[in-house]
């Protein structure tokens, strides 16, 4: 009898017992391909050496200083090496356990930040629909995801929330990307003046939206149009690069392919790579400075901020993600994955989109490719291919679509960075097996 409370009361699930490179092994020895790093989390694979043995050579020092007493030096070399990677302006990190504290934690500077500077008026926020950030309710307020919020409505901070970047659904015939991404953008100016500009705080966006929609990257020029929007009326741009970040997309921070500078980026998932619980919020010297040389004291905080383990594990893992060639072959193999999902995907009467960057792809389940109509919701295909990727021995990340029919059910892939041209070959394999039979299971015949 277990006294685990599971995430699913109503699902038994395998017993992990053993790492090996991209793949999990349950406790009767059956071995599961990880295509999605659980949550787009395992970058480095399962059983990577150099992170353990980071990991142990800390324990052997020490594993816990509350950060009110001291520094530690692997969360300063932690933080050396993420802002020499990250866009221009960002110096400073704030390093917690995951992605919600780092959203969470961005809600609140942003919040400190205003006050500070005496503009007590500006407290609210503007986010994106189908979007997530996390599950505290800081950043649930922020997410967009209308199912995750309903139970906690009255719980939340009151925030608001445009149309996300979403080229399949929303971009109209006849439209250039450009021209769309503008459009989509703009919908942050129309938002903040029916605001009052005097009023609003910050924005928030994940580059490349991952749960909630799927891989969904924006185009080219909507996030510089969003920079300038928010230079314009003195608002902060907050991006959520918990999911898409640290070379999920190919690139270290996913922005600065879209070249553009956020004031706050928060990451977590591949930061720690499973190794370790570990997040953290970048912000800019302007948001730091303005805080130390006002009270001195960001009012927040973890017990956990700055474990030396985390930090040890997070900084084995950067020495890995920036080492030459790492993020050219995410790139590649992101390339290869996607070409293998169009050659099997391309023409099913089912899938209505393929799409992503790097190594973090999806595919769109609809019930028609004409009118990108959503499946049939109570089929609950999602689920359905979860089980039966995991029956074949295929670990992929399957969504339901958002309650208002926005989306559709979507399968997203974030495999580690060590795949090869088999791992492709075997994921696609055994989605295509999944797929099958979870529509043969709801009497729809592929
Ligand atoms: N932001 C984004 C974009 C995410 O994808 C997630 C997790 N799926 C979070 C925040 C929350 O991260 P965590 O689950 O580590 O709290």
């Amino acid at each position: 009898m277990s006294h685990i409370f599971p995430r699913n009361t109503r699902v038994t699930l395998p017993t992990a017992a053993k790492g090996d490179g991209c793949y999990l092994i349950d406790s009767t020895g059956k071995r599961y391909l990880d295509a999605c790093g659980g949550a787009a989390v395992s970058c480095l694979g399962h059983s990577n050496e150099k992170v353990i043995d980071a990991i142990k050579t800390q324990l052997d020092k020490f594993s816990f200083a509350h950060t009110g007493f001291f520094g530690s030096e692997p969360a300063e070399e932690l933080a050396n090496k993420l802002v020499a990677q990250a866009p221009t302006g960002i110096d400073r990190v704030y390093l917690v356990s995951g992605g919600s504290e780092a959203m969470e934690s961005a809600v609140k500077l942003v919040r400190q930040y205003f006050v500070e500077k005496g503009e007590h008026q500006r407290s609210h926020m503007i986010a994106r629909w189908q979007s997530y950030h996390g599950n505290t309710l800081g950043a649930l307020s922020a997410g967009g995801n209308k199912w995750r919020r309903e139970m906690f409505g009255p719980l939340l901070i009151e925030m608001s929330h445009i149309d996300p970047c979403y080229t399949y659904r929303y971009m109209q015939e006849g439209e250039t990307e450009e021209e769309y991404g503008l459009r989509a953008a703009n919908l942050l100016e129309e938002e903040i003046l029916r605001v009052g500009p005097e009023k609003v705080a910050a924005f928030f966006a994940e580059p490349v939206v991952g749960a909630t929609m799927g891989a969904v990257p924006a185009v080219k020029g909507y996030l510089k149009r969003i920079r300038e929007i928010c230079d314009k009326y003195g608002i902060l741009l907050v991006l959520d690069e918990v999911m898409c970040g640290m070379g999920r997309t190919g690139h270290i921070f996913a922005c600065n392919e879209d070249e553009v500078r956020p004031d706050i980026v928060a990451v977590a998932k591949g930061i720690g790579a499973g190794y370790q619980p570990l997040g953290a919020m970048l912000c800019s010297k302007e948001i730091y400075d303005t805080i130390a040389e006002g009270s001195g004291f960001f009012q927040h905080g973890h017990t956990y901020m700055g474990h030396s383990l985390a930090a040890a594990a997070g900084s084995a893992v950067m020495d890995q993600l920036t080492e030459p060639g790492r993020m050219e072959h995410v790139r590649a193999m992101g390339e290869k994955l996607s070409a293998a999902l169009h050659d099997e995907f391309g023409q099913h009467p089912y899938v209505g989109d393929i799409r992503g960057r790097g190594l973090f792809r999806a595919l769109e389940l609809v019930s028609d490719r004409g009118t990108k109509a959503p499946l049939d919701p109570s089929f609950k295909l999602h689920a359905k291919v979860k089980q039966n990727a995991m029956k074949a021995g295929l670990m992929c990340y399957p969504m339901g679509g958002t309650v208002d029919g926005k989306t559709g059910d979507h399968i997203l892939l974030a495999p580690p960075f060590i795949i090869d041209d088999s791992h492709i070959a075997e994921i696609v394999e055994k989605l295509s097996l999944a797929m099958k039979e979870s529509f043969t299971q709801v009497g729809v015949s592929v």
